[in-house]
């Protein structure tokens, strides 16, 4: 009897603190579908960041102070912008200082990307590094798009993306040449074959344009590999 007590005791206690869990730390600020204006955005965000630095978060506390003056991440991600594609919550790494992530629409290279990557293999050490496409991703549709509707070429730097991902895109269309009509479901293919082969050109060009990167797979100190995410099912597969 004592003892079925005690169970319900330690059931009540623990439904008490889930529920202050939620109130305290859930419930906490707006939901981002609620957040209209550029002011609320900005509140939401030091919302965030107080939330974060709270008390309650004792164990995010620890691992700063543990890294707040040396970083040694075990791994450089490039990945998209994608907000569906957040690197650290996919791969559940949310101890700070465990990857080196660069981001940008398509995850493309450019010459800061490349510099950003050598500084994560020369400076922090890093084992491996790790290029990410995605299902449905809008920077590859949208060159997909453009070059099938010969649109002429974007106003401001979008049309940047664009050119750096045209290379894979051009390689995937070819092998659609002829097609009087593309369906939906044929280019939701085009697009996951040239997210993919935007992915494999990226890895070529990584060793072809930075002998740091060359010279750190030679001597075996780094692994590049490329990867595809799946948005459905959340799946990370390997792809070269
Ligand atoms: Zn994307």
């Amino acid at each position: 009897m004592i003892f079925i007590e005690l169970i319900v005791y330690i059931i009540l206690l623990f439904s008490i603190i889930f529920f202050f869990y939620l109130l305290l730390y859930k419930s906490y600020g707006l939901s981002t579908s609620k957040i209209t204006t550029p002011e609320q955005a900005l509140v939401h965000l030091i919302e965030g960041n107080k939330k974060y630095n709270s008390f309650w978060n004792f164990i995010t506390r620890a691992n700063r102070k543990s890294v707040a003056t040396v970083q040694k991440p075990f791994a450089i991600v490039l990945s998209c912008s994608d907000s569906r594609v957040p690197t650290e919550i996919i791969f559940n790494q949310m101890n700070l200082g465990s990857l080196f992530i660069i981001r940008n629409a398509g995850n493309v290279v450019d010459g800061v990307v490349l510099g950003s990557i050598e500084y994560g293999i020369s400076e922090l050490k890093a084992l491996l590094v790790i290029v990410l496409g995605h299902e449905r991703c809008g920077a590859v549709t949208t060159t997909i798009d453009a070059i099938l509707e010969h649109r002429p070429e974007s106003s401001g730097h979008i049309k940047d993306i664009i050119n750096a991902i045209s290379p894979a895109a051009h390689n995937v269309l070819q092998q659609h040449i002829g097609q009087v009509t593309i369906s939906d479901q044929l280019k939701e293919s085009i697009v996951k074959q040239a997210v993919k082969e935007n992915v494999r050109l990226i890895i070529q060009d990584l060793s072809e344009y930075s002998d740091i990167v060359a010279d750190a797979v030679q001597k075996k100190t780094i692994k590049v590999v490329g990867a595809y995410y799946d948005l459905d099912d959340g799946d990370v597969k390997i792809i070269t």
